[in-house]
């Protein structure tokens, strides 16, 4: 199965190194019936592991209930899910659902638009995804490169740098869009009290405050959403990935005056509010609150920073990251090759920069699996000594 990709499938991402066939809970299965722990998909795929009975039933139902309509007529998993995730917020907007990361932030370029003003200001390093307009507020070179000319008016200022916030921002500003913690860029935590000057200072200019939490929200954290560990409130929160179980959803909310800028006729997409997706993402929500997995993630990532740090590892320099999204830092250049012997060993890590692995699995990871994890840690590196 992995030669077979070279026929038909282009080669956006490389040379796959498995062929995945089966998974559940924390775990995954390969074509030729090797286990693998997942400490990897659980940032997209799964909040609440792989084929978790509760989302598979909601899913089953859906389907044979009411698998999609016309987005001229609502149904009740949309706005089933549209209101719990504003009470989870606690604070009053509006919701619109897509299929996307990258979507869910188009979304929110829009409707910073809708204000007047075209200046956006982004983050170095910082990742919204790879439509044009995701990528022209993507700050990675590498990535944007290639397709330039981007969308006008952007500008990327260093991450975490509440001075250069300062001098960015103005009265012609639309729009501050930047993650909680850096996600693609290796797990990047911005200095204590960076949101909150991020809000006051976009406040005192009456630009929107955009918070990318696809990676950070829906429990990854061990809060709900990354902005409530801040105590602060963006204007627009986009959310995708784990929200799903599994399903393509993208979410963007507007919150208070932000949830108003889209009129009738300003965007839209096909299967945006899909009944199954967002049945999916009602099962997923109900989940961690019933399992308890805020605390769960927030007691075992503890638990693996902990136990990672106790290793003293000459490879290892450190942990960074809250909950369930770590970034172990590494010698500079061993990562990719530490991924390639942990997957010969049976777990599945993700080398995100040459010198941090992410580690982002489902909230359910067990404690013995996390310790099973980092015992096993130094033996990745063994080859490369
Ligand atoms: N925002 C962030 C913070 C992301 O990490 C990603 C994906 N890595 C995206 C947006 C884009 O999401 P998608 O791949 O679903 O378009």
């Amino acid at each position: 199965m992995t030669s077979r990709w070279q026929e038909s499938m282009m080669d956006n991402y490389g040379t796959p190194q498995l062929a995945l066939e089966r998974g559940e809970g924390a775990y995954v299965w390969d074509t030729d019936g090797n286990r693998y722990l997942d400490l990897l998909t659980g940032i997209a795929v799964n909040a609440v592991g792989h084929a978790h009975p509760k989302v598979v039933e909601a899913v089953t139902k859906q389907i044979s209930k009411l698998g999609h309509t016309s987005n001229l007529y609502v149904n009740e998993p949309a706005l089933a899910l549209a209101e719990r995730l504003l009470d989870l917020c606690g604070v009053p907007g509006k919701v619109f659902f897509c299929n996307s990361g990258a979507e869910a932030n188009e979304a929110a370029l829009k409707m910073s638009r809708r204000t007047g003003r075209t200046k956006i200001v982004s983050t170095v390093g910082g990742f919204h995804g790879r439509t044009m307009g995701a990528l022209s507020l993507t700050g990675q070179p590498a990535k944007r490169t290639p397709f330039e000319p981007l969308v006008p008016g952007v500008s990327h200022i260093p991450f975490g740098d509440v001075a250069a916030l300062e001098a960015a921002i103005d009265d012609d500003t639309a729009a501050f869009i930047v993650e909680p913690i850096q996600g693609e860029q290796g797990v990047v935590m911005p200095p204590e009290g960076y949101l909150q000057e991020a809000r006051r200072i976009t406040s005192e200019h009456g630009a929107l405050l955009i918070l990318d939490e696809v990676q950070t929200g829906v429990g990854r954290l061990g809060t709900w959403f990354a902005f409530q560990q801040a105590g602060i409130v963006p204007d627009v929160m986009t959310l995708a990935k784990g929200i799903g179980g599994g399903l393509p959803l993208g979410v963007t909310i507007g919150f208070g005056a932000a949830g108003e800028l889209f009129k009738p006729g300003h965007h839209g997409t096909t299967f945006g509010g899909n009944p199954v997706c967002c049945a999916a993402a009602l099962a997923v929500l109900d989940t961690i609150a019933a399992e308890g997995l805020l605390e769960h993630a927030s007691a075992v990532g503890k638990e693996i920073a902990a136990g990672v740090e106790a290793l003293h590892h000459p490879a290892i320099s450190g942990v960074r990251g809250a909950g369930l999204l770590l970034g172990i830092m590494l010698r500079e250049g061993v990562s990719a090759k530490a991924a390639a012997v942990a997957q010969k060993a049976g777990y599945l890590i993700n080398p995100i920069q040459p010198d941090v692995i992410r580690l982002a699995p489902p909230l359910i990871l067990d404690e013995s699996d996390a310790q099973a994890f980092v015992a096993a840690l130094p033996t990745f590196f063994e080859e490369q000594a």
